[in-house]
């Protein structure tokens, strides 16, 4: 028996007060909304231009199991399967993280840097690795933006893979891109690249238990924990960045709001130079751009 309001409008306005009760109350309003559109339809502009959109009884159905599930802690990604990702959809599941916006101040960072430096591939393709590519939500969207560029993903997680691989498909950039299983240091090899991105593992190890639920239970730890203080990742991608790195390349990597300054360190007595501190919209330190010193 569900006891939902059947009114669209009234139905937004329900959701919206039973979501603010969630464990991430202000992703409420958003979440009222990809109900709506996922389950009946109804878009954001529908519900500000024509209140009297009536559901059934099937959709209601959906929607009441939708917010039992988001109550109990389960993000919508999670729940649908899917996340919006710099305007393009991903396909996610358990093993791997849900896109953050956050990330896509990464991916605004690439962007400014390569149309500053895109002479220098108009004659070759760039190339591009990416470390930890979870459900390759970065390294699509950078091949879908430069076009001719051509990818590495890597992760430690098969199951991660597979969801990169299909997103990669449902993009079209297969054929720019390949996939490798393994860990920072092997998956470098000696290939070179003229872009490296990485939003690697980099919470604290303690810090975890503190996440929200719907981050700690339905992102996997895998994707989240960098080690005692959240830098493991880093001092493995630093150590080998001299060889892999190419001449005028980059490293664009996301970290915690905190952490910038203890990274560059670390890049610093590895020879590599900070050029860059990337914002997210919070305002927060998120990430950097990384060179060996251009030649
Ligand atoms: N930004 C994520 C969070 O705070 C963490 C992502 C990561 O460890 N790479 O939940």
């Amino acid at each position: 028996m569900v006891n939902l309001p059947q009114n669209a409008k009234a139905l937004y306005d329900y959701l919206r007060q039973a979501l603010s009760q969630s464990h991430d109350p202000d992703c409420a309003d958003l979440d009222a909304r990809l109900i709506l559109e996922k389950r009946a339809g109804v878009t954001y502009i529908d519900l500000l231009t024509q209140s009297s959109a009536t559901l059934s009884d099937a959709q209601l159905e959906h929607i009441q199991s939708d917010l039992a599930l988001r109550l109990k802690g389960m993000p919508i990604a999670k729940i649908y399967g899917e996340k919006e990702f710099w305007g393009r959809a991903f396909a996610v599941s358990e093993d791997v993280l849900d896109p953050r916006p956050d990330t896509e101040s990464i991916i605004e960072a690439v962007l400014k840097w390569y149309k500053a430096n895109a002479a220098h591939y108009a004659s070759r393709p760039l190339r591009l690795l990416d470390i930890g590519t979870g459900s390759g939500c970065i390294v699509i969207t950078l091949l879908k933006e430069i076009a001719e560029a051509e990818a590495v993903a890597v992760d430690y997680s098969w199951p991660a893979l597979m969801v990169a691989r299909q997103n990669a498909a449902r993009h079209d950039v297969v054929n720019r891109l390949s996939f490798v299983q393994g860990d920072y240091i092997s998956a470098f090899g000696h290939d070179s690249f003229d872009l490296i991105v990485t939003n690697p593992p980099y919470i604290p190890h303690a810090d975890i238990t503190n996440l929200s639920e719907s981050v700690k239970n339905y992102d996997p730890i895998l994707a989240l924990d960098g080690g005692i203080d959240g830098l493991d990742p880093y001092k493995k991608i630093f150590i080998s960045i001299k060889n892999n790195l190419r001449p005028n390349g980059r490293l664009f990597l996301e970290c915690g709001f905190d952490q910038i300054e203890a990274i560059n360190r670390i890049g610093i007595n590895l020879g590599t130079n900070l050029e860059r501190i990337i914002y997210d919209l919070g305002g927060h330190a998120r990430g950097g751009e990384f060179s060996c010193g251009d030649k």
